[in-house]
This record gives C-alpha cells, structure tokens and sequence, in this order.
C-alpha cells in the first residue's frame, strides 16, 4: 500500500526542519502579539466556493469536494482564510476584541499536478487580522513574514500590488478586456477566463499569454484616490520598518476576494514553484460571509517549499539531539541505568539507552545517531566502585567519575538518588 499520489510522509530527519520552521514562526506570531486558533479541515463547499470564487482555479478545477453520507456537499479545506473567516464569525470573536490577530497552522489540499513543491496535501502557516485597515497594518503584517525568512535563514523578495476596491476595479477590468480584444493566440483557459473573470487572466502559467500580458494595462493606474492613497502609505510603512519590496502590477493572486494590497514572497531557487507565502487585504470577505462590516488581511506562507529551500542550502535540521545516552554493560548496570533514566527523563533531560544487551560499539554508535551531547557508560566492574565513565560527545574527552559526580552535574538531588541506590 502506498501514499496517495501527492500526498507526502514527513519522516524522522525531516521532520526536523519542519518544527525549525514552525517554531521559529510560532515564536514570532508570539512576538507580533497573534493568537493560535485551530478550524477544522473539513467544511461545507460553499464556504469556499463563496470567498475563493467560483471561477478561480482553485474552485474550479483543485478542490477535493465529495458528497458526505447524507449527501451533503463538503471541501477538503484549500487555504484557511475562508475557514478562519468562518469561526471568527461563528464565535463572535469581533465582540471579543476590535482587533483579532489570528494565526493556524496545518494542512491544505489541492488537487494539482505534484511536482517539486508542489503537493497535494501541503501545509501552510497563515495569518488573519481582522478589524482594521490602517495601510500602517499591510506593512506589519509584510514585515512580519519579512522576518520568518529572516529568523530562517532565508532570502525572497517581497513583491506588491493592489488590486483597487470595487470602485475602480471596474474601471481596470473595462481596460483589460479592450486589450484582450486585440489581443490573439491566448490560451483556452484565457479565453474562458476573458469572459468569466478577466482579472485572471494574468495569473495565466502559459508562457505566451504571459509575453503578452506585459503589454497589459497596469491596475495601478486605475486606482481610486482612497485606494492609491492607501497604497503609497503601505509603501511608507514598509520604507519605514526597512523592508525592500518590488512593484509587480500584473500580481492577482489566484483569489477573488482580494481587494487592495496584494503581495508575494517569491524566490528564484525553486523552478516554477516561485511563491513561498502571498496574501493581501480581503476587505468586505467577513461581511460577504455573514459577518460584521470588518476589514481583512492575511497571508499564508507554505511549510513544503521553505523546507525545500532550508535544504537547499544545506541549512535544514536532520536531528534534534538528545542530552545523555547511558551505555549499559551487563544485567546489573543495565537495571540501574534504566532506573536512572526515568528519572533524568523526569527532571527534563532526553535520554536513550539500549535495552537489548549490544556490544558497547554499538552502543556507542546508536548514541552518535542520537546526536547525544554525554554518554554515561556503565560498566559492572566500575558500578560495583560506583563509577562510571563520562564522555563529552563533543570534545571526546572521558572521564572516569564517580556517578554521584556525573549525576550531579545534570541534577542536585538526583545525586542523593544515585549514591543511595548503588550502596545498597
Ligand atoms: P502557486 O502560484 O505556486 O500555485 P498559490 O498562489 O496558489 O501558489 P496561495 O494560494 O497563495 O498559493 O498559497 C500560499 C502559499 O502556499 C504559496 O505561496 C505556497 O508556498 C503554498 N502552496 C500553495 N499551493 C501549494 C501546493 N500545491 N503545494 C505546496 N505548497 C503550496
Ligand atoms: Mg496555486
């Protein structure tokens, strides 16, 4: 039996990287004062079908949507904005508190061609705030997923767009479908999409559309004043907290509901699979779900492609490392360390040991594998002397120590324990 198709095992040395990353965002999200909040993978399609729109790719052709046993229609969640829309409102969480910042982590499913980076379960750390539309707040929410690649270790550059408000937006679409007009040989999705939705057209993959769409019209010069003003001031805000950023005014994003600011993270080190995180301001999406007449802004950056990317670089993490590996010898060291090590483990130490009788190499190489910084090494003759032999995994210096001694340097009263045990 196998996997399915685009859906990936993370295994032990890989996981590894996968916490880095996770906790390395979680720790900022901490620091940008955001909240935790966990939604279900599983919702009603026309959440989705709803905010996303019905005409995205993603609706489309992407989502995992199924009949439940009373013929319900239900979607493997595609992306956690709509979702955390959907709790926000559900649980009322605008008369908690003004502002909610509100962050998930977890998996989404597309039903895309898999390919490097680009899965069909796939995870993604993504983040909501909700009550306010300060352009000073687009330029927080940027630099803070400015500073997750930071604190990775990673470079990307972040580019801009807005994509105006439904007031001038239609002015730039009238603009678009005269340039598509005269445009010619664009690909069937384009045709389609130039009269179901003509915005996205430029989020076409097709290389000759895209030669094309260079000539389009630029939606920046179509702005209303309330939206140009608000897009200088989040160019402001990211000047003044240091983030360098381009202007890219063909950027769309794959989802209707983006009004305003737009951005992306993309990185020329993984082929086609260019964006590590995107996201924007959805304006109106909380009331056009059911909710409050609030502002929305969000982004979502992909777990798979800034673990592929960590590495890349050789900066990935393969192990997490233990403190103490005790290398048993003989029945009677064997039954002391595994009392020892329960209660190291009780005092907050990771400790292993082999239980299974192996020659001291091995013992030794399952704690080179363990990535231990101390191996304590028990043997009968030394116990009965209450030694044992401590070796800095690091340094490979070794010691012959009193076990009271080596005890204590992990812990005081563990000491006692250990002195007490061997003299009986
Ligand atoms: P792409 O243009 O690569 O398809 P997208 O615009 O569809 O990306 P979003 O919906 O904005 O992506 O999701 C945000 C992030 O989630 C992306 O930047 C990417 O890192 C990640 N992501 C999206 N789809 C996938 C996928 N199928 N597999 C792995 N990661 C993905
Ligand atoms: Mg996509």
């Amino acid at each position: 039996m196998k996997a399915l198709k685009g859906f990936k095992d993370i295994i032990p040395g890989e996981v590894e990287t996968w916490q880095f990353i996770e906790q390395t965002a979680r720790s900022i999200f901490h620091r940008f004062t955001f909240s935790e909040i966990k939604v279900p993978v599983l919702e009603k399609t026309k959440l989705f079908t709803r905010s996303i729109g019905e005409t995205t790719d993603i609706v489309e052709k992407e989502m995992y949507t199924f009949p439940d046993r009373n013929g319900s229609s239900l979607t493997m969640r595609p992306e956690g904005t709509a979702p955390v829309l959907r709790a926000y409102i559900e649980n009322g969480l605008h008369a908690v508190k003004p502002v909610q910042k509100l962050y998930t982590i977890g998996p989404m499913f597309r039903h895309e061609r898999p390919q490097k980076g680009r899965l069909r379960q796939f995870h993604q750390m993504s983040v909501e705030v909700l009550g306010e539309d300060n352009p000073l707040l687009d330029a927080e929410v940027m630099a803070m997923a400015w500073q997750i690649m930071k604190e990775l270790g990673l470079t990307a550059s972040l580019e801009i767009n807005s994509l105006g408000c439904k007031e001038c937006r239609p002015d730039f679409n009238r603009a678009l479908l005269d340039f598509l007009d005269k445009a010619n040989g664009l690909c069937d999705d384009c045709v389609r999409r130039r009269e179901t939705n003509p915005l996205r057209v430029l989020d076409c993959k097709s290389s000759n559309c895209q030669e094309q769409y260079v000539q389009a019209p630029s939606i920046l010069d179509f702005l209303c004043g309330g939206c140009d003003e608000h897009f200088k001031a989040v160019k402001n805000g990211l000047d003044m907290l240091s983030v360098p950023y381009k202007v890219n005014s063909f950027m769309v994003r794959g989802l209707d509901y983006y009004t305003r600011t737009t951005f992306e993270l993309v990185t020329s080190d993984l082929g086609a699979q260019s964006a590590v995180g995107a996201g924007g301001r959805y304006d109106g999406l909380v009331k056009q779900l059911g909710g409050p007449d609030v502002p929305g802004i969000g982004f979502a950056m992909g777990v798979e492609r800034l673990a592929l990317l960590l590495d890349q670089l050789g900066k990935g993490v393969h192990s997490n490392g233990i403190d103490l590996f005790i290398a048993a010898l003989g029945p009677e060291a064997q039954k002391k360390a595994f009392v020892l090590m329960n209660v190291l483990r009780g005092k907050g130490l990771s400790v292993s040991m082999d239980l299974m009788d192996r020659s001291l190499k091995n013992q030794m190489k399952q704690a080179g594998k363990a990535e231990a910084s101390y191996v304590l090494i028990v043997g009968e003759q030394e116990l009965a002397n209450g030694e044992a032999v401590l070796r800095n995994m690091e340094t490979h210096d070794q010691h012959q120590i009193a076990i009271k001694e080596a005890v204590k340097m992990w812990h005081e009263d563990l000491a006692t324990f250990f002195a007490t045990e061997t003299t009986k």
